[in-house]
């Protein structure tokens, strides 16, 4: 499929046989050793929402190297450190007041179950050592994301090495949790009264906080939760005096159209987690928000949060991040995400609303699945051995299109899928050509099935 020869290579890379090395990039289009030109579909994962060689971040990029790459944040903070913590919460946005800048999505999820660790004992609650999250979750592959993840396949390997302090509930995807014949306000219902019972299961004031994706993103593939839900599960939270952590390392940023997923779910965080569209992509940079209530309760305790890593607040990091945050208001991009999300989503119906083997198209703004089953009426998934999202993936990329598949499972809890998480520039006409690729792919990795 690749065109060009295979490769030998002393990385240890994914998969078996070394992918082809990208050399270039511009707008939405990768292009790999050798010239080929391939659709970005999904921004790697859900990353690269400038696209590729944005002018005015390489530039903010440059101009900081020359000017200082790197400060200890043991001894200094930085011009482009204290821009982009005022940009990020200076207005405070749904009460977040204050920021902690790391360098990726793992280590902002760490930092926030740490930070809410430490909260729970500046405000004398040292009981409180247990974290709720969901099922077919994804926060991160360092030991502590790993455990608040719930990913089974991903978990199991490590399983001896993960804490005990997490325990998961069940995710708001309604194409397979909701029953039939209840309607959106009863799935919540439930929902909210399998946390409750969780809670009361753990001891109410052994529970720290409830983590969540507000868009669940790589595990089960966009999972928008039904109206009221993050309400429901704010009540209980606060009834019990727990946070509620969102992790918006994928959906956040303006991926689904809003800067933070929240906005669009009448609820805000106590703590927040952002990465992949803080920087596009151009620097590596991830950053939990933090409410009021917890900095306020840390600055009156013992004044600091104990952590550290050594690039913290990474001058470049944050200068690169700040030129994309500053590109998409000033571009109006999150007005992109909303009409050419709709252009998508009505794509994607159209080419894949009566396919036999497509049971679930879902998302928000340019975050969008769909769900591969075998049999659309009983829901179940492809054999999982058969790896239908891989043969998604080479038939994608042999048509030029980068996608992001995951695989389903053998229990049929869900189906292989394909998340699309185009670049916020992407032209009605490049939306157009990802479902035209992802629709001939798709056919052909079920054509190629045993
Ligand atoms: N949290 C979520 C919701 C993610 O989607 C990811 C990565 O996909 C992470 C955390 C981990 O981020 P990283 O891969 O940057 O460590």
């Amino acid at each position: 499929m690749n065109a060009l020869p295979p490769r030998t290579s002393r990385i240890m890379h994914r998969g078996a046989v070394p992918p082809p090395i990208a050399v270039g990039g511009h707008g939405v289009w990768l292009v790999e050793q050798g010239g080929r030109e391939i659709l970005d579909a999904s921004g790697g994962a859900a990353v690269s929402c400038l696209g590729h060689g944005h002018p005015r971040v390489i530039e903010a990029i440059k101009r900081q190297a020359e000017t200082l790459a790197y400060a200890h944040t043991g001894f200094f903070s930085s011009e482009p450190a204290e821009a982009l913590a005022e940009n990020l919460v200076g207005h405070e946005p749904g009460g977040l007041a204050a920021v902690y800048f790391v360098s990726g999505g793992s280590e902002a999820v760490e930092a926030a179950l740490k930070l809410a660790r430490q909260y729970v004992l500046e405000i004398g609650q040292p009981r409180r050592t247990h974290f709720i999250a969901r099922r077919q979750s994804y926060h991160g592959n360092t030991l502590g994301a790993l455990s608040a993840g719930g990913n089974a396949w991903r978990r199991e390997p490590y399983a001896p090495l993960l804490s005990p302090a997490f325990s998961h509930v069940s995710p708001p995807l309604a194409y397979h949790e909701q029953r039939p014949g209840e309607d959106e306000a009863g799935f919540v219902a439930r929902l909210a009264a399998e946390l409750e019972a969780e809670f009361q299961r753990l001891g109410p004031d052994t529970v720290a906080a409830f983590v969540a994706e507000t868009v669940g993103g790589a595990t089960a593939g966009c999972v928008t939760a039904p109206a009221g839900y993050y309400r429901a599960m704010r009540e209980v939270c606060d009834r019990h005096g727990a946070l509620l952590i969102l992790d918006e390392v994928m959906c956040g940023m303006g991926r689904t159209g809003t800067l933070h997923a929240w906005e669009q779910e009448g609820v805000s965080p106590d703590i927040q987690t952002v990465a992949k569209g803080l920087g596009g992509g151009y620097q590596p940079i991830g950053a939990v928000l933090v409410s009021r209530k917890v900095r306020d309760a840390i600055a009156a305790g013992t004044g600091a949060f104990q952590h550290g890593h050594t690039y913290l607040a990474h001058p470049t990091a944050c200068a690169a991040a700040l030129a994309v945050q500053t590109v998409l208001r000033e571009e109006n991009l999150l007005a992109n995400v909303v009409a050419m999300g709709e252009r998508l989503e009505q794509g994607l119906v159209e080419r894949f609303g009566n396919h036999r083997h497509v049971g679930d198209i879902r998302g928000r703004g340019l975050f969008r699945a769909i769900e591969l089953v075998a049999d659309r009426g009983g829901k179940a998934a492809f054999e999982p051995g058969h790896k239908l999202h891989l043969r998604i993936k080479q038939e994608a990329f042999a048509r030029g299109l980068a996608c992001y598949p995951s695989g389903g499972t053998a229990d049929g809890v869900r189906g292989d899928h394909v998340l699309l998480a185009p670049p916020f520039i992407a032209s009605p006409a490049e939306i157009d050509l990802i479902v035209e690729r992802l629709g001939e792919a798709v056919d052909a990795a079920i054509a190629s099935l045993p």
